[in-house]
């Protein structure tokens, strides 16, 4: 916990000196939005969705309420493991957790301390999430001795031959993103895709890795932006980057100005809603697994996925919470940073590890906050996905539990995609996702449904002590 805290106060010392020029950049920016007749640019933000931006903020909080006893019973089961693993240091007389220790410079996301609160109980123990790193690095070199270099030992990475073979083997990694898109009728991605891209750190210059989705001329010419290693992370953050290339792809045919997402979060949303069909069965019948665990399995993995996905909402609530405060004038520059912890002490019950002061600007030190990316589409994307998820299961014929569906080459789960892909901004939000799902409004009950047993077996944990 010590170095973990040094760390932590390292990385917040870089908010700092961004402090007094964030509230110049506030003020400039409220500037431009009263000259286009919003309040200010948290109103600008929030304007997008058609509907008001106080409808907006109900809509967040609204679902929020429907995962808030998940999130609870998560929060308590990890703050009892951790506390048990780190004793005083991650015990707060508040209840809260410190920042620190979950795993993550933001809290945003747990799944790193994953091993450190996996259940303990030896018949679940027995369950470790597939360790898919390996099994994609065996597979990608079976299949393509081009790549198989990338893999071997003694491989110069750095020489012609090393970067070719680090090439293929970020390609092949893509080739699985496709291969789900075209097994649901989508067509396989250009001759362009595949020469155009960046897959792999170049090794002459120096690049932003964090990956992203292209489309440069608003038709087909797409592309993808990243720097792929073989790994579990990869494997996802690949079906989510190409969700946006086949989105962008399949709004082509609209109308100039209706070539976008139904909303920023529907964008962010399709590559994760497909993504979550990566169930173990899944990974068996491309040969990734060798054995289908049992449903009693489910609860590690389920675990392992929700320190990612539940814990990340109240942070992003709490982040563009802050920022519509910020925007507004109700928080004042001399509160900054109280007003920060007090949004994440009310959202995430999390703590920084060391006294704050208004010296301090901690929120400068996530990303997004000087870089000035609007948090709240995030958010809705991790709720939308379920919903999208839900509806292709639904119509695959998927019945059972909504966790363990997969709908891998469901040409009907294809359709119903490829329908609201193709309608992109062309009509309100409301009305895409109605005709998707037959909720017209952001619903967080395909995300509980999902989670039902992991909450079951929390609450259990949970009242053991
Ligand atoms: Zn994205």
């Amino acid at each position: 916990p010590e170095e973990l805290r040094k760390i932590w106060v390292g990385w917040h010392d870089t908010g700092a000196p961004m402090r007094q020029k964030y509230v110049r950049f506030i003020e400039l920016q409220n500037i431009g939005a009263k000259e286009l007749g919003y309040k200010d640019t948290g109103e600008l933000w929030r304007a997008g969705y058609d509907m008001t931006p106080a409808e907006f903020s109900v809509e967040l909080e609204r679902a929020w309420t429907q995962l808030q006893p998940l999130y609870d019973e998560l929060f308590t089961y990890v703050r009892t493991r951790l506390i048990a693993k780190y004793g005083k240091a991650a015990e707060r007389a508040d209840g809260k957790i410190p920042a620190q220790l979950l795993g993550n410079m933001w809290a945003q996301e747990w799944g790193n301390i994953y091993d450190i609160v996996a259940p303990t109980d030896p018949k679940l123990a027995q369950y470790k999430p597939v360790n898919l790193e390996e099994a994609l690095k065996k597979q990608i070199a079976a299949k393509d001795p081009a790549a198989a270099a990338a893999f071997a030992s003694g491989t110069d990475l750095t020489s012609d031959a090393g970067q070719d073979a680090k090439t293929a083997a970020g390609k092949a990694m893509v080739r699985y993103g496709e291969s789900f898109f075209t097994s649901l009728g989508f067509p396989a991605l250009p001759a362009t895709f595949w020469e155009r891209s960046q897959f792999i750190h170049p090794r002459d210059r120096d690049v932003v890795c964090h990956a992203s989705a292209w489309d440069l001329d608003s038709v087909d010419d797409l592309r993808v932006k990243m720097c792929i290693e073989v790994n579990d992370d990869y494997f996802t953050t690949v079906h989510h980057e190409l969700g946006h290339n086949f989105y962008q792809r399949a709004y082509n045919k609209q109308p100039f100005l209706f070539r976008g997402g139904a909303n920023d979060g529907f964008h962010e949303a399709i590559g994760d809603a497909v993504a979550l069909s990566i169930t173990p069965s899944y990974l068996k019948a491309l040969g990734l697994s060798e054995s289908e665990p049992p449903a009693e399995a489910d609860i590690p993995l389920q675990l392992r996925t929700a320190l990612d996905k539940i814990a990340f909402l109240p942070f992003a609530l709490a982040l563009d919470k802050w920022r519509w405060g910020v925007f507004s004038g109700e928080i004042k520059p001399a509160d900054y940073n109280k007003a920060w912890w007090e949004l994440r002490g009310k959202y995430q019950k999390v703590a920084p590890p060391v006294d704050r002061s208004e010296t301090d600007f901690d929120a400068g030190a996530k990303m997004h906050v000087p870089a000035n990316v609007p948090y709240a589409r995030y958010y809705l994307a991790r709720i939308y996905q379920f919903q999208f998820y839900k509806a292709m299961c639904d119509a695959s014929g998927y019945k059972g539990p909504l966790n363990r569906c997969s709908f891998f080459a469901s040409k009907p789960a294809g359709d119903k995609l490829a329908k609201m892909l193709e309608a992109g901004q062309s009509q309100p939000w409301q009305q895409t996702l109605k005709e998707m799902t037959g909720s017209d409004h952001l619903d967080a009950q395909a995300m509980a449904d999902y989670f039902a047993p992991l909450y079951e077996w929390l609450k259990m944990q949970n009242a053991k002590k």
